[in-house]
C-alpha cells in the first residue's frame, strides 16, 4: 500500500487560511528571498532582453532553425492582427455596425458627446495620476527602485466613525516598497481627523488654524498580526496602545508587544495578505488596512513607475461629495481656507449651518472684526477635503 510522504513545510510562501479570502502568516522579507533564489537575475532584470539573443535562446530551447523562426515572427506579429489600413481612425464607429460591441461603443460615444462636462474633476486628476506613474523611468540612477524590489499594495478604508463608508470599497489603495516603514505608510494617510480642529472660536476665529489635530496629537498605531506598531518620532507622541496592552493582560488575554513604526520596515514584516489590520490615529479614528498583495517589481507589472519619489505611490483614491456654503454655494471641500459650521444662529438659514470663511466674515462681523450678534462658531473640515 503506497503511503502518502508528509509535504514539506512551505514557510513564508504564501497559503491560504481560509479560501479566496486571506493568506497564512509570511514574512516579507523571506519571501522575497526565496523568490530571488528561486529566479534568474535575467528575469527581474530592468535590462531589456536584445531581440538577437531571445531568437537564438528561443530557437535553441525548442530546436529549431533560422527559418522557421522567421516564419513564426511573420506569423505572430501585431501586423499580422491588422484587418484595416495602418492610418484608419479606429474611434470612429462605422455606421450600421452588427457587431454589439461597436453598438455599446457607438452608445457611450453619443452619450459622451452630449455631457454638458465633458469629464469631470475626479476623472481628470485620475487620468493624470496615471499618466504621470505608469511605465515612469527615474531621472537619476539613484532615484532607480532596485531590481527584485517587493512591492506591496495597501487597501486603506474609510474610518468607522463615518457611518455611511463602513461598507464600501477602498478609501485609497496605495504601493508600498519593503524599505518602506510603518510611519511612511502613516505619513501617506489622507485622513481628515487629522485636520480637525477642536473648540468653539466665535470670539477668536483668527487662531482657529492654529490648533489643528495633527499638529497636537501626534500619537498613532498600526496593529498587525499581535504588535503594536506606535509612532514615536516626535517627544509629544505616547504610546497609545499601552492601555489597551494593560487591559488585555488584566483580563487574560494573549499579550500583545508593541514596536516602532518608525524602525519597521514592510519587509521585517510577518503579514496575512487580504486579513483586515488596524491603524488608529487621533485617538479613536479607526481605520481597516488591507494589504491585497506582495508581489516583485516589474515581474509581471511592465507599467511599474520605477522612481522612487513618487512612492508610497497612490493608486487609487475613493472621492466624496463635498458640501457647499450655504450663502455663496461654492464647494467647501475645495476651501484652501478653513470652513465654519455656526450653530445657534440668528444669521443663518438652518442649524447648523455651513459657511465659507469668506462669507463667514461678511456674515458675522463688522468691518473692525467684532462679533455680530450672539452664534456659535466650529470650524469644519469636509469628508472632501483630499478629493
Ligand atoms: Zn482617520
Ligand atoms: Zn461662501
Amino acid at each position: 500500500m503506497a503511503t502518502c510522504s508528509p509535504q514539506p513545510e512551505r514557510k513564508n510562501i504564501p497559503d491560504y487560511e481560509y479560501i479566496d479570502v486571506n493568506t497564512k502568516p509570511f514574512h516579507i522579507g523571506a519571501f522575497r528571498d526565496l523568490w530571488l533564489e528561486r529566479l534568474k537575475p535575467s528575469d527581474y532584470s530592468y535590462k531589456e532582453e536584445e531581440d538577437e539573443a531571445f531568437e537564438a535562446e528561443f530557437a535553441n530551447e525548442f530546436g529549431l532553425n533560422a527559418e522557421t523562426v522567421n516564419d513564426i515572427k511573420s506569423i505572430c506579429s501585431f501586423d499580422s492582427l491588422r484587418c484595416h489600413p495602418v492610418d484608419r481612425d479606429t474611434t470612429v464607429v462605422p455606421p450600421d455596425s452588427s457587431l454589439r460591441t461597436l453598438r455599446q461603443r457607438k452608445r457611450r460615444q453619443d452619450y459622451k458627446a452630449n455631457l454638458k462636462v465633458n469629464s469631470n474633476r475626479h476623472e481628470l486628476y485620475a487620468e493624470e495620476l496615471e499618466r504621470l506613474t505608469v511605465g515612469r523611468k527615474p531621472t537619476g540612477e539613484e532615484d532607480r527602485i532596485p531590481e527584485g524590489e517587493v512591492i506591496i499594495t495597501v487597501n486603506i478604508y474609510y474610518p468607522t466613525i463615518f457611518e455611511r463608508f463602513k461598507y464600501v470599497r477602498p478609501h485609497a489603495t496605495l504601493l508600498m516598497t519593503g524599505s518602506h516603514t510603518l510611519a511612511n505608510l502613516r505619513d501617506a494617510i489622507c485622513c481628515v481627523s487629522d485636520l480637525q480642529v477642536c473648540g468653539e472660536f466665535s470670539n477668536t476665529p483668527d487662531i482657529a488654524p492654529d490648533f489643528i489635530s495633527q499638529d497636537h496629537y501626534k500619537s498613532s498605531f498600526f496593529f498587525l498580526e499581535g504588535v503594536f506598531y506606535n509612532d514615536m518620532r516626535f517627544p509629544e507622541c505616547q504610546a497609545i496602545s499601552s492601555t489597551t496592552i494593560e487591559w488585555a493582560k488584566s483580563h487574560n488575554f494573549p499579550s500583545y508587544r508593541q514596536a516602532k513604526m518608525e524602525d519597521t520596515k514592510f519587509v521585517d514584516l510577518t503579514i496575512k495578505v487580504g486579513f483586515p489590520y488596524l491603524y488608529c490615529h487621533q485617538g479613536d479614528c479607526e481605520h481597516l488596512v488591507i494589504i491585497t498583495d506582495v508581489r516583485q517589481v516589474l515581474l509581471s507589472h511592465k507599467s511599474d513607475c520605477l522612481d522612487k519619489k513618487l512612492y508610497p505611490l497612490l493608486t487609487h483614491k475613493h472621492r466624496v461629495t463635498t458640501r457647499r456654503c450655504t450663502v455663496c454655494h461654492t464647494y467647501i471641500g475645495r476651501q484652501v481656507k478653513i470652513t465654519w459650521l455656526t450653530t445657534n444662529d440668528h444669521f443663518a438659514p438652518c442649524d447648523p449651518c455651513l459657511f465659507c470663511d469668506k462669507c463667514f466674515r461678511m456674515l458675522h462681523y463688522d468691518e473692525h472684526g467684532n462679533k455680530l450678534g450672539d452664534f456659535l462658531a466650529y470650524p469644519y473640515v469636509d469628508p472632501g477635503a483630499f478629493n
